[in-house]
């Protein structure tokens, strides 16, 4: 059996899914890959995929399937997921998920954590949530970064992402319970599901997955 680790890791936005990737990265060794990231370069960059999806993203809706699929398939082309990924935002549909099996072949997901919040906790985080627009580092509004603008690791300026708007978190919320939240039946039956509480300090939820992981001999 190979040893790639792919963890899928789900939850509402603002769970925590970005922060838990970036630590998880560096103690597994394995890229963070979240498909948020990867659409939101390509507006920034101007793309052709990205003028497609610019408002799409702006609205809080779900990106065609097809679309981000093939992006995956041609991000796990990249000699850095040779050893694994820590999957950020994908798979957020069944058919993304079905797809994922296909591009992973026989070395499939091997665990899936789902990082429970309750809708009030979400709701608030993600008002408050600020974002380098360089380097993806995600700060609070109180922080010195978000009231400078100014991000301390990479020089970037650290912004409210459009779709943080109270409109866009509505519509963000009810797409993931339309759409997102049947993954959870679906890797459960597959015996991949880990659920985690996510209302705990990021390094408590960190250790958890951790064990979790060793547990089950992911990593
Ligand atoms: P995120 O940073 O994961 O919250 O993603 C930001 C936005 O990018 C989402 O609201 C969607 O518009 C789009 N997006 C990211 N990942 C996916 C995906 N797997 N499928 C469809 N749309 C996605």
């Amino acid at each position: 059996m190979s040893a790639r680790v792919i963890v899928v890791v789900l939850g509402k936005q603002g769970a925590g899914k970005g922060t838990q990737c970036k630590r998880l990265a560096q103690h597994l060794g394995v890229p963070h890959v979240s498909t948020g990231d990867i659409l939101r370069a390509a507006v920034r960059d101007r793309t052709t995929i990205g003028l497609e999806v610019a408002s799409i993203l702006e609205a809080g809706q779900l990106v065609n399937d097809d679309l981000v699929n093939r992006l995956v398939e041609e991000r796990f082309n990249d000699a850095d997921t040779a050893g694994g990924a820590l999957l950020d935002g994908f798979p957020r549909t069944e058919a993304q998920a079905e797809a994922l099996d296909q591009i992973l072949g026989d070395d499939g997901v091997k665990i899936c954590i789902n990082l429970d919040v309750p809708n009030a906790l979400v709701a608030e985080r993600l008002s408050s949530r600020r974002v380098c627009q360089e380097c993806g580092a995600i700060y609070r509004d109180s922080d010195i970064e978000a009231i400078s603008g100014t991000c301390t690791n990479c020089g970037g300026d650290v912004v409210q992402r459009a779709d943080d708007m109270p409109e866009a978190i509505h519509q963000r919320l009810e797409v993931y319970e339309r759409d997102t939240a049947p993954l959870l039946a679906f890797y459960e039956a597959r015996g991949l599901l880990v659920r985690i509480d996510g209302d705990q300090a990021p390094q408590t939820v960190t250790a958890e997955i951790l064990d979790a992981l060793a547990e089950r001999g992911v990593a």
